[in-house]
């Protein structure tokens, strides 16, 4: 599948599939977690940031923004953008491609604006989050940490899945960086399914 700057967000609306409801949080970084809001992006790539409101969700689920937050559009298309030029990046570097100088300058600008403040707050289990704007510091959150897993050090931990339909990037964690699938249980378990099913094939022909 080839993605072109500024046509996958369309495209992933326009083909949403109905499947692959849940965020994945298993991408290993936040940065990733965050590319992962797209499902299947190698067959039927499904959009789970489709609204604002399914951007509120995804900052509380991760813990970036533990009360409710106000995104309008802007905000959510600046999240977009910025979450399409980390995948692309992180695409470009698994494939040892250099990556586009405008999604690293998208990258470095998101990275600027300060990310917020913990604060803890007495009598109470919460921590306060201080900034000006939550989905700006956000963002800036999520583009240091791209920056971060691009480095020389952290890119050879950069991985795609195997299953072609799947292809969600991930940070291999494993001790040998030997991982092929974004999760055993889910591409890996298919996989081992489908070889099975290939080699009784070939043995009844
Ligand atoms: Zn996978």
């Amino acid at each position: 599948m080839v993605v072109t700057k500024g046509s996958y967000i369309k495209m992933a609306r326009l083909r949403s599939h109905p499947k692959y409801s849940q965020f994945r949080l298993d991408a290993g970084c936040l940065a990733l977690n965050f590319v992962a809001t797209v499902r299947h992006r190698g067959s039927e790539p499904r959009d789970l940031l489709g609204t604002p409101e399914a951007l509120a969700a995804w900052l509380k689920v991760i813990g970036l923004s533990p009360s409710p937050v106000h995104i309008s559009l802007k905000d959510l298309d600046e999240a977009l953008h910025l979450r399409e030029a980390i995948f692309r990046t992180a695409h470009n570097l698994i494939l040892c491609n250099l990556p586009n100088h405008d999604d690293i300058n998208l990258i470095n600008e998101a990275a600027r604006f300060s990310v917020a403040i913990p604060q803890l707050i007495m009598d109470s289990d919460f921590i306060n989050w201080e900034t000006s704007h939550p989905v700006k510091a956000s963002l800036a959150a999520i583009a240091r940490d791209a920056i971060i897993i691009s480095s020389h050090k952290e890119r050879e931990r950069l991985k795609m899945c195997n299953d072609k339909g799947c292809l969600m990037l991930f940070k291999d964690l494993s001790p040998n960086n030997r991982r092929r699938w974004c999760s055993m249980s889910i591409c890996g378990n298919r996989s081992k399914v489908l070889q099975h099913r290939e080699q009784k094939k070939s043995l009844m022909t």
